[in-house]
């Protein structure tokens, strides 16, 4: 069935009708569910040469730039084709020079995956690696710069989306700082909900893409670096296409992508930036999002599900349930009636003890929420599971954080 106006969430009303004569909510890190809005902007060709085409990507630079505030005039912002993962990779092929090193703070499959791109560049890194979910601290970027001259910058994950842990970037970005190497940021989870303020944080660059908080469709993201540092990053690049430097001096001088741009999903996304501006940018889509996160947690809790991490560490973006462990739960069927019920969850991504993950971005508000909670009661009492307080070998993985 086709998605309606009724069926999905339009603009900020909060008239939402029953989900299951729709889509299913998707309850996930992205593609997320987006507004009606978003979808119909779509319905138009536009050719990639032409002015209006042009025009569209200098408003969307612009406006991802307005997100920025003060220090708006000092970065600048190039799109980049592909998922979020090929825009993390140019980001370090463009700004990294051939004989540079990166310290790469992992704590989740995001950060992995970043030290496994330097290894196909080449590039030397350095990977401090905190397992599933511990946070990377500042005294320990402090004593690796220290040990190691050669590190010329450090890569942060802000959301480390696969435990949903918000990392603390200002802390870590002084760290850096404090040592004289550069910062370049994984912000792709976060951006557009979470404040990542340059006044206070003074990144060389950072990524994001269209399809997770400023709720648009996926083809394309982008990074926003300092002016300066997209000038130095001339012959840095490993990549024709994932060149950083020159796309962005192409854009400047002619105003259009290098390769064929997704025209469709730069239309809906500007959409998505007028929504999310209509919101109240970053300080409005952020306290929908935790507003959605506490209804979903407090709903949830009290059916006797517990979260991986402490209410200190929780992002507003994905959160971590871990699984009951009453042998009656079983994730397909828990999994395939909240399907039914009209709302897409996610598997977890947990080593150590079995999780699901419960997404609280997209375009869904608390009624929603409130609704997952309820499906999520159903389905249990189907399965026969009276208590979902998970096993204790997961409450002794998380004594680990207090630590
Ligand atoms: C989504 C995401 C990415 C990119 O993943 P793709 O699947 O390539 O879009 C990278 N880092 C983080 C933290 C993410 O949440």
């Amino acid at each position: 069935m086709p998605v309606t106006e009724e069926t999905a969430m339009n603009g900020n009303s909060g008239k939402i009708e029953d989900p299951r004569l729709g889509e299913p909510f998707l309850l996930t890190p992205g593609p997320l569910t987006t507004s009606y809005a978003v979808k119909q902007a779509m319905l138009k060709d536009w050719g990639s040469w032409d002015g209006d085409f042009r025009a569209m990507t200098r408003k969307m630079r612009d406006m991802l730039l307005d997100l920025l505030g003060e220090e708006r005039s000092a970065y600048d912002c190039v799109p980049i084709q592909g998922s979020g993962s090929y825009c993390v990779e140019a980001m370090l092929g463009s700004f990294v020079p051939r004989d540079g090193k990166v310290l790469v703070l992992a704590n989740g499959a995001y950060g992995l995956r970043a030290a496994q791109t330097m290894d196909y560049l080449g590039r030397a890194h350095h990977l401090l690696d905190k397992g599933d979910y511990l946070p990377p601290r500042g005294e320990e970027v402090s004593a690796i710069l220290a040990a190691d001259p050669a590190i010329t910058h450090v890569l942060i994950i802000h959301c480390e989306t696969s435990s949903g842990i918000l990392n603390p970037v200002e802390e870590l970005a002084d760290a850096a700082h404090a040592a004289g190497r550069k910062v370049l940021i994984d912000s792709m989870s976060a951006f557009g909900a979470v404040e990542l303020d340059a006044a206070k944080v003074n990144y060389t660059a950072m990524v994001s893409s269209a399809n997770k908080c400023i709720e648009g469709v996926p083809g394309f993201g982008f990074v926003i670096a300092k002016t300066e540092e997209l000038e130095a990053a001339k012959g840095n690049c490993h990549s024709l296409s994932l060149d950083l430097h020159a796309q962005w001096a192409t854009m400047e001088k002619t105003g259009q992508w290098r390769f064929t741009p997704p025209t469709h999903v730069v239309a809906a996304f500007i959409e998505a930036l007028e929504t999310h501006k209509a919101e109240g940018g970053v300080a409005g889509r952020g306290a929908r999002y935790e507003k959605n996160r506490d209804v979903m947690i407090s709903g949830m809790r009290a059916l006797g599900f517990e979260t991986l991490l402490a209410d200190r560490w929780l992002s507003p973006i994905i959160v971590t349930f871990f699984c009951p462990a009453d042998p009656k739960f079983d994730f397909s069927a828990f999994y395939e009636g909240l399907k039914s019920r009209g709302f897409i969850i996610y598997p977890g991504k947990l080593t150590v003890v079995d999780s699901f993950r419960i997404g609280c971005i997209g375009r869904m508000d608390e009624t929603i929420m409130t609704r997952v909670v309820e499906a999520a009661r159903e389905v249990l009492a189907e399965m026969g599971v009276t208590s979902a307080a998970p096993p204790r070998a997961a409450l002794e993985e998380r004594k680990k954080l207090a630590a």
